[in-house]
């Protein structure tokens, strides 16, 4: 059984919760307010709003805890954003009584914690363009310790009951532990009971389930649907998806390859860690097999970013072999 006592589970199991909570009541209210990052990419109220109520909770969960996470306050504290930073401190505000804009501004930055020996990582909102297109999308947090992760939580407040991938539903909240396993609880009853979470035992690649990137720029299209060919996977077994809720459906035994190659416009593109992390370890504690497309181990001591990899594949584990094979067959120089 997941070990609910344990403190750092015991947070994940909590604010994970409330990051879902707050994630659909901003979307329900439907805020207006969006800004575009420097790399181009959206960020919204949930993510701001998520990430400050996160680093506030882990502080006082864990005084002195460091903290790697996407976003920060340097925009909200500009004088033309105090519309945007009223909304989210109210949103805030409805969780922790009294927040004020320049308190939350303050959490958001708890968030620029430099990677050391022992960090958390969080990805307030993964798959904001899911989440604004009314996709799926993710609330990530882990723990990493010496490099690997060492506990990882996703809460995906629109994915099914069952975890299928074509499908929405209700939400579910997922946590996992290295040599613990990795667990499934779904968010919209109260105390629904943990359960075990178990990858395909599929081990005929032409039956594989195979999941990619909603957006087409995440990754290599050509590259990925050459790669389901010689598979032999045909397209209506391919399916896309945002953010690390895919990893879930992995995990959940509803697909058996996750591919995340590289984009030809973005031939440089290395994973930030908090697109990794939490999903990578859940994949790999519910029997699965994670590396980057060479079929190296997923290296979590280089920084916010994944310097040493590149992209990412993960299988059910017994298809690991023939997809690192097609993988090399098809991106070979
Ligand atoms: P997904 O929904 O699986 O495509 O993953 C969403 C994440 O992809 C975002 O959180 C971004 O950090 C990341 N991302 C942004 N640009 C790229 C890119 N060019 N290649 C790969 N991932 C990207
Ligand atoms: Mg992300």
């Amino acid at each position: 059984m997941i070990e609910l006592t344990l403190p750092e589970i015991a947070l994940m199991n909590r604010v994970l919760r409330e990051a879902a909570l707050l994630a659909r009541a901003i979307q329900d209210e439907s805020s207006a307010f969006n800004l575009t990052k420097d790399d181009r990419s959206p960020v919204t109220v949930a993510d701001f709003t998520i990430q400050a109520v996160v680093a506030r909770r882990l502080c006082d969960a864990f005084p002195g805890a460091v903290l790697v996470a996407e976003e920060r306050a340097a925009r909200l504290r500009e004088p033309e954003q105090a519309e945007m930073l009223a909304t989210i401190a109210a949103y805030a505000a409805r969780v922790i009584p009294g927040a004020t804009g320049s308190a939350v501004c303050d959490w958001i930055d708890y968030g620029v914690g430099e990677p050391g020996d022992r960090f958390w990582t969080l990805d307030p909102i993964d798959g904001t363009k899911g989440y604004r297109r009314g996709g799926q999308y993710a609330t990530a947090l882990a723990l990493i310790e010496n490099g690997m992760v060492r506990c990882g939580g996703l809460a995906c407040p629109v994915m099914a009951a069952d975890c299928d991938a074509t499908a929405t539903g209700g939400g579910i909240l997922a946590l996992a532990t290295r040599g613990g396993g990795a667990w499934y609880t779904l968010l919209d009853k109260n105390s629904a009971p943990f359960m075990p979470l178990s990858v395909s035992p599929c081990a005929e690649s032409a039956r594989a389930r195979l999941m990619r990137s909603f957006e087409s720029g995440h990754t290599n299209v050509e590259a990925l649907e050459a790669v389901a060919d010689r598979l032999g996977i045909p397209r209506d077994q391919c399916v896309r998806m945002d953010s690390q809720a895919k990893y879930l459906c992995m995990a959940a035994g509803k697909a058996e390859l996750l591919f995340r190659l590289l984009s030809p416009d973005r031939p440089d593109y290395r994973e930030c860690i908090w697109d990794q992390a939490a999903g990578s370890l859940i994949i790999e504690a519910a029997g699965g097999k994670v590396t980057d497309m060479r079929g190296n181990s997923l290296d979590f001591s280089s920084g916010r970013k994944l310097t040493n990899n590149t992209g990412v594949f993960a299988s059910n584990r017994y298809l690991h072999e023939v997809g690192l094979a097609a993988l090399e067959y098809i991106l070979k120089p």
